[in-house]
């Protein structure tokens, strides 16, 4: 492994009350997406109102096997089923030679009834495998008393992460790059397809948290900073794995995570503690768990760390009268990682286990992911003989895991799945990723048309992220951390590779330059990038998930931008390509790259959609879904208020980035006209309508992402200066031109009042479309 900043494998021991509006509008007929794919336009509008029916089996159709069931348990079977234990509690072994161990197996889930198991023991295992240890499971709950299956579960995080072999999709954030939600259910349908192929049911994915730190070791996990981009990229998700009937064979059960607040730490570093004002939580935080749940989500992992003092886990008026009063979740809350455990450990919110315990559920877990041990079980049992936790709180957590599990089919059928038709990893599948991995690429500069380069030019390639499938994957890939390069499929093409397909081996000379944060051969680079054209420097990130994630400082690595610094002395045109799971700072060598390509990470095709970009095989149309910083302190999202004194002081243009949110070039070039915007003064349930005309004023076809942004000029809460409501994306052919249409409500033009309530006051609002600028009024 070359360079990695955090070499080790680190073991995983591991009073508001308001409505919540979605803005979600009304209308007309909602084009299927065959219609829409053929339109050559996904707009979000029509893909929300499309995509926001829950998935049946209602949890209605059950209700009367689940009360009979329920009736028949004993507090101690019930409390089983609150319990989620780790794969090693009924295995030995380890990676491929893990096995059953039967008498593990039949004290958990013979003895001890338990309800769910999760993970892998430590890496991903082929379906085959997964098929034999799920029946095996399976078969020791057909043996119990009552024979309730066991609810499995994995982190399907973009793609079957652990099913070896199976289609991996660009991370979370490149999939938000592609402003295409249509790209991101169809992908989401395979993830699911393959893992439910394995006899799993359950995806602990999507997550929802809001990308607004950029140092968090998991926003690439995210759909990045903008709370309406996030929502219909989630909605997505979660219609792709939940189907319109969850207990299909193809189907998994979506995880929401990590409810709520838990991205937004102050100090940058994973699992440490957040302060968000409840205005501010609900403008941008809660929304895209809103729309998920009203699309019928069945489970929500809740947040490991604390907002405002109190933990996630402890946290009874955000799990209840947030979560189950106002949006209205029927399905069950499992907690993360021993994270009642935690509320002694790192919290001090408890004294002991058993009161961390009480605390936990009484403030609305329904299962816990305990998971190495059957101390859950046994304190939650006592507690409630002592009466200090009410039976009645027991059943109606049970209650909601048996419907999700009697909604998933697996009462008729625990290993619904196995015998699906699915292929884990068909070139089909492969496909798409593939087709996702070019859509996410986002061209943030292009001096004099460096790019497309020419596929006759000799081109030197170096850096560290270069000939390594790691970076292009980055974390829950085969493993947790994602770095063990001997898991990675052979027949992929690194960046490297993919470049000496396209041009021929002969044109290409590698150097590596540098690892991630170590010099190695940087003035031979240099030396070899004065014989060449032009210079693909890959810089970037390695692998990495979670807490081994954490950085002091966003900046790439000194012997990186050293690299590059070096390469640029020989003014030969550089092609910054990054390959990065978060954006780190380049401002030291931006300015002299003459193209800059945001890859993100965009998983195993990722090396062969990069060469197609850089040599004009595709054209690209991604748009950041984050700002990208120019300075380490000076981290601010898009949508931020008025700063003022922006040109005064040392750093001048306070509100410049190195790159906006929103931003991507194309091949070819686009022009925006006619924008209107009707009818001029509005109230009550009136809708605004507007209309654009998009044009592709270039010589190449290509698609462009058209964006509504919003803003209301004086509010009672200092308005941002503008927010996203909308957004379409199109393709376009040389020459033509098109119409496109969005429609808002007054629910667009609401906000979090002073006291949390959403409310819309009158004024003169802006819409913003391309460069062009209408207004009207809200009387
Ligand atoms: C992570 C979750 C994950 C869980 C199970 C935790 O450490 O925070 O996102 O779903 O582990 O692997």
């Amino acid at each position: 492994m070359l360079g990695k900043e955090i070499p080790l494998f680190t073991p995983k021991t591991k009073q508001w009350h308001i409505v919540i509006v979605l803005a979600v509008c009304t209308v007309v007929a909602v084009p299927s997406s065959a219609d829409q794919a053929a339109s050559g336009i996904v707009d979000s509008q029509t893909f929300l109102r499309r995509n926001l029916t829950p998935a049946g089996p209602p949890a209605s159709a059950s209700a009367a096997a689940v009360e009979k069931l329920l009736g028949q348990m004993t507090l101690k079977e019930k409390i089983g089923q609150m319990t989620q234990l780790e794969i090693g509690m009924i295995t030995d072994g380890q990676g491929q030679s893990i096995r059953i161990n039967s008498e593990k197996l039949h004290k958990a889930v013979g003895e001890y009834g338990v309800g769910s198991i999760i993970n892998v023991n430590d890496e991903a295992l082929p379906a085959p495998k997964w098929q034999e240890i799920i029946r095996a499971i399976q078969a020791e709950a057909k043996k119990s008393r009552l024979q309730i299956p066991v609810l499995y579960g994995l982190d399907s995080i973009h793609g079957a992460t652990y099913v070896a072999g199976s289609t991996l999709f660009p991370q979370p954030l490149a999939m938000a790059a592609t402003w295409n939600p249509e790209l991101m259910l169809h992908g989401s349908q395979i993830s699911a397809a393959e893992t439910r192929k394995a006899g799993v049911p359950w995806s602990f994915s999507p997550v929802l948290d809001a990308g607004r730190q950029p140092l968090w070791a998991r926003l690439w996990e995210t759909f990045g900073e903008d709370t309406y981009l996030a929502t219909v990229m989630g909605v997505a998700t979660v219609r792709g794995y939940e189907g319109s009937d969850l207990s299909s064979p193809n189907n998994v059960s979506a995880s929401l995570k990590h409810y709520i607040g838990y991205s937004y730490p102050t100090t940058g570093g994973d699992r440490t503690p957040a302060l968000i004002p409840e205005n501010t939580l609900r403008e941008y935080f809660l929304p895209a768990f809103a729309a998920a749940v009203k699309a019928g989500a069945h489970t929500v992992m809740v947040n490991s760390s604390e907002v405002n003092g109190t933990p996630g886990h402890a946290n009874s008026y955000l799990l209840k009268n947030v979560l189950r009063d106002e949006l209205g979740l029927q399905g069950f809350v499992v907690s993360d990682w021993a994270d009642i455990k935690l509320l002694v450990t790192t919290h001090h919110a408890a004294e002991t286990e058993k009161d961390a315990t009480r605390i936990a559920v009484l403030a609305g877990i329904d299962m816990s992911m305990v998971p190495s041990d059957y101390s859950f079980s046994n304190l939650l049992l006592e507690l409630v003989q002592e009466e200090k936790v009410p039976a009645s709180r027991i059943d109606e957590a049970v209650r909601r895991i048996l419907t999700v599990k009697y909604q998933l089919g697996l009462f008729d059928d625990p290993l619904r799945g196995i015998d699906s038709k699915t292929v884990i990893g068909s070139p089909e599948s492969r496909q798409v990723s593939l087709e996702a991995a070019r859509e996410s690429i986002t061209l943030l500069k292009n001096e004099n048309h460096a790019l497309p380069l020419a596929k006759t030019a000799h081109v030197l390639v170096t850096g560290p992220d270069a000939d390594s499938l790691i970076p292009l994957n980055n974390g829950w890939s085969y493993t947790w951390q994602g770095d063990r390069a001997s898991l990675y499929p052979k027949d992929r093409a690194t960046i490297l590779q993919a470049i000496q397909e396209k041009i021929g081996a002969a044109n290409v000379t590698y150097i590596p330059g540098a690892t991630y944060n170590q010099e190695v051969d940087s003035a031979q680079a240099a030396e070899a990038a004065s014989k060449a054209d032009a210079v693909v420097v890959c810089l970037g990130e390695w692998a990495y998930a979670e807490t081994p994630g954490n950085i002091p400082d966003l900046t790439l690595p000194d012997a990186q931008l050293v690299l590059a610094l070096k390469i640029m002395e020989t003014k030969k045109p550089v092609i910054l390509v990054l390959t990065e799971g978060r954006p780190r700072i380049i401002s030291r060598i931006a300015d002299s790259a003459r193209a800059i390509v945001m890859a993100y990470n965009p998983s195993n095709e990722g090396g062969q959609a990069i060469a197609d970009i850089l040599f004009g095989d595709v054209n690209p149309s991604g748009k950041l879904p984050i700002t990208y910083p120019r300075s380490t302190n000076r981290l601010f999202t898009y949508d931020h208020k008025m700063f003022s004194g922006e040109d005064w002081g040392e750093g001048k243009a306070m509100a410049a980035p190195q790159f906006e949110f929103g931003s991507g070039l194309s091949y070819t070039t686009f022009s925006y006209a006619d924008l209107h915007v009707a009818p001029a003064t509005a109230s009550g349930s009136q809708n605004v309508h507007v209309d654009v005309t998009v044009k592709n004023s270039g010589s190449r076809a290509g698609k462009e992402v058209v964006q509504l942004y919003l803003n209301e000029r004086v509010a009672s809460v200092t308005p941002p200066l503008k927010r996203l409501k909308r957004f379409a994306k199109v393709l376009l052919q040389p020459g033509e031109s098109r119409q496109v249409s969005f429609e808002l409500t007054s629910d667009d033009l609401s906000f979090i009042s002073a006291d949390n309530k959403r409310v819309v006051e009158p004024g003169v609002f802006d819409v913003r479309i391309g460069g062009l600028q209408q207004t009207f009024e809200w009387k």
